[in-house]
């Protein structure tokens, strides 16, 4: 993380993200391990430049196709629930978005699939992942709420965009005791829920209220 533009100046600065970790860990962030992960990684570079000023802020921003990169508290906690069972190996996350979350989960597992249904999206992370050097991040352009079953099973599954219900097909990719965080209900609505996978069915936790994109169809 070497390059200028990764360091940041200002309100970009390294100073500025400490500031954000140490908001995060007030609002009860307690993994180590995930703080190191958002301290690490520079937050600007997946917005906007026009945006940049604010990327730490603990807020979603806009990142265009009526998308948005998730609020960092999100993506931190689902980070550590899904990281608390243990170390995971493989990871699947839907919604790749602008790719922060997918940056953030990089240096804790082996290795990620992300699956993206708008290509320009991913054309954009792609290149973020690039400059900074992730190299255990595999990039899909299709209709996430199918999963990946050729690559399945996965030890831990996120979902960064809401379905209305828990999708059958991604908890059948999950591997026995593998985990599943994921926000469902209409906006406004929604609730954090963490799925366990048991035998053929699995374990249902709600967690908090939130608010994400809803979960879409088909791919542009
Ligand atoms: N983790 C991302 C969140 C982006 S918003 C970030 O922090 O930037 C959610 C993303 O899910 C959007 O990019 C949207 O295009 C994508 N999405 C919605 N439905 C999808 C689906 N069925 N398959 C794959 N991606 C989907």
């Amino acid at each position: 993380m070497s390059r200028p533009e990764h360091r940041g100046i200002g309100m970009t600065s390294e100073r500025t993200r400490e500031r954000l970790v140490q908001r995060l860990r007030r609002e009860g962030i307690r993994s180590v391990r995930v703080l190191e992960a958002i301290r690490n990684t520079p937050r600007h570079i997946f917005v906007d430049e026009a945006l940049a000023s604010r990327a730490y802020e603990d807020t979603a921003l806009p990142i265009g196709h009526g998308q948005t990169i998730s609020q960092p508290y999100i993506v931190a906690r689902m980070t550590e629930l899904l990281l608390e069972g243990g170390a995971l190996d493989t990871v699947l996350e839907v919604g790749t978005g602008s790719g922060y979350q997918t940056a953030i989960l990089s240096p804790l597992v082996r290795r990620i699939y992300s699956v993206e249904r708008i290509a320009a999206l991913q054309q954009q992370a792609r290149h973020r992942f690039q400059s900074l050097g992730l190299r255990n991040i595999r990039l899909r352009h299709s209709d996430g709420g199918m999963g990946l079953p050729e690559y399945a099973p996965f030890d831990g599954i996120l979902v960064t965009a809401a379905p209305e219900g828990i999708p059958r097909a991604l908890v059948e990719q999950l591997k026995p005791g593998g985990r599943m965080v994921l926000p469902i209900g209409p906006r406004r609505e929604q609730v954090l829920v963490r799925v366990t996978r048991k035998g053929s069915g699995y374990d249902k936790e709600l967690l908090e209220r939130v608010a994400f994109v809803p979960l879409r169809g088909g791919v542009l």
